[in-house]
């Protein structure tokens, strides 16, 4: 079992003197981290948990939910006590979480019936995709494999009796913010305090929801068999969820943040104005729009979902765009390729070439998502010549990142003036520059890239009014567009002839 417990460095010692500081939980996909900040959005202490990947079959991917919840108790203990914190020295609690991953338990034991299938898993995709469509403008989503509600349906199908137990009021289903949220609130030890909720953004999707009344369609449980009454209640992301159960860490502090966690980007990122966007490059890439009170439906394969909802305020909505694979080919090039020892690398070898000497790379290794939606498409180089190196191949990496966001950023429409970025990936100046330069906008990216957290902390902060508006960042690096009109244009037009090549490989 792989565990580490990553060490934070350097850390100011907190201020016990009245100091008010925030704690969010990030539960992500292959790990649980919890940020410790004070109201100024200084981080002062973190600690984070990898958890198992359990691959049962091709294509399937599962988590142990019960390890998620111990991992979360550790990082929580584990930030605290580096920094000599107490549980009353924390006045709000916030949760972002890996989005559409399912989970089903016993009401009674907290013991789950089935391991939690994660939102990559495809074992829900529907025999035919030309019904993706089906339950787009109710929902905003495409019926594809990732929503939660077909999850569930597929649990209750495969567990013996898991449907009559249902039917008898014995199970509770979550996506992951629901399953802390209970065990946080009380759990196997305190069932009867334990609250069964979850937030409008991860509720948006579920497959189940209704984009406009905001609640749980039963027309839509219907079809897609999943019993309404196993689903949590819905509540507004910034507002309140309860308070932590007395046995453990963080007793009685209040849950007043919920946001998964590409809508935690969006609000960690301030982008609370409509058509402010940002772009996360992590393992894939994401963007977000804000499109303000009314939700959006897009025409050039967007998703529609719900940005966050203040307690007592309209929901505000964004499109979203999103590509399977970014930091993912970097990896790749590590991994498979072996041309490079760390990701880091990219940029010194990348900027040793002046361009990608021909080279394209459309990295279509499961078919491409947004804005083409093709999963005929698959993994393809092209422009080789002898002249060719590992270091235009590492560049071509990087462009073929910033063409897949050129893509998503031109079908998103709307005319933005900068770019708002985060996510791992943006470590790479050259990549920024790259960026821009393709786009034709600025780049903005802010100190602190750990947006997605920050987030949580923001709407918790918010939500326990410790703060009026998303923590600060810190100082933002700009970067500006630099390439002419003409090179950029055969960049486009020699990736879009690449892409075409993709198609049709299954
Ligand atoms: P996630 O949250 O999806 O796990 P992160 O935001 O932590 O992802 O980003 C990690 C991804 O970014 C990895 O796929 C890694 O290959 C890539 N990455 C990290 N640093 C760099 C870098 N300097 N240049 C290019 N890619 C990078």
């Amino acid at each position: 079992m792989q565990q580490n417990a990553a060490k934070s460095q350097a850390k100011p010692q907190a201020k016990h003197n009245g100091a008010k500081y925030i704690a969010a939980i990030d539960q992500g996909t292959t790990s649980t981290r919890v940020f410790i900040t004070d109201t100024d959005g200084n981080v002062v202490s973190h600690a984070q948990f990898e958890h198992r990947q359990h691959l049962p079959r091709q294509g399937w991917l599962e988590h142990d939910p019960v390890e998620i919840w111990r991992n979360t108790r550790r990082a929580i203990v584990e930030a605290l006590a580096d920094i000599d914190l107490a549980d009353e020295d924390i006045s709000a609690l916030g949760i972002t979480n890996q989005r559409e991953t399912a989970v089903i338990w016993e009401k009674a034991t907290g013991r789950p019936i089935y391991n939690a299938i994660v939102w990559q898993d495809t074992r829900t995709n529907p025999p035919d995709s030309r019904d993706q469509y089906r339950y787009h403008e109710q929902t905003g989503l495409l019926h594809n494999s990732y929503p939660a509600g077909p999850k569930w349906a597929w649990i209750l199908d495969h567990v013996d009796g898991a449907r009559e137990r249902a039917a008898n009021g014995e199970l509770l289903a979550g996506t992951i913010d629901t399953w802390l949220i209970w065990n946080l609130t009380g759990g196997a030890r305190e069932p009867h305090n334990a609250l069964h909720l979850t937030d409008v953004t991860n509720a948006s999707r579920t497959l189940l929801m209704d984009l406009k009344s905001l609640e749980w369609s039963s027309s839509l449980c219907d079809d897609l068999r999943v019993p309404q009454e196993i689903l949590p209640q819905i509540r507004p992301s910034i507002g309140r969820f309860g308070a932590v159960r007395s046995r453990g860490p963080l007793a009685g502090v209040p849950i007043t943040g919920v946001l998964g966690d590409q809508q935690a980007a969006l609000f960690g990122q301030n982008c609370l104005t409509q058509n402010d966007a940002k772009m996360t490059y992590g393992t894939g890439l994401f963007m977000l729009l804000n499109t303000g009170q009314t939700p959006v439906h897009s025409e050039t394969g967007m998703l529609t979902t719900v940005a966050y909802q203040i307690e007592d305020q309209p929901a505000v909505y964004a499109q979203e765009g999103s590509v399977a694979v970014g930091g993912s080919l970097i990896q790749w090039l590590r991994d498979q390729l072996g041309i490079i020892k760390t990701a880091a690398e990219t940029e010194t070898l990348a900027a040793q070439v002046e361009d990608s000497g021909g080279v394209t790379i459309v990295p279509a290794f499961s078919g491409l998502f947004a804005p083409r939606w093709r999963p005929d498409a698959r993994g393809i180089i092209c422009g080789l010549t002898r002249y060719v190196d590992k270091r235009h191949i590492v560049r071509a990496a990087l462009e073929a990142t910033c063409l897949q966001t050129f893509e998503v950023v031109r079908a998103m429409g709307g005319d933005p003036s900068e770019l708002k970025v985060d996510g791992g990936m943006t470590d790479n100046d050259l990549l920024m520059q790259m960026q821009a330069d393709i786009l034709g906008v600025d780049v903005a990216r802010p100190e602190n890239i750990e947006t997605t957290v920050m987030g949580a902390a923001s709407a918790a902060g918010m939500g326990a009014k410790l703060i009026d508006a998303p923590l600060p960042l810190g100082p933002i690096t700009t970067f500006e567009s630099e390439m002419a009109g003409p090179d950029r244009d055969r960049l486009i037009a020699q990736w879009e002839d690449a892409v075409e090549r993709s198609y049709g490989q299954v």
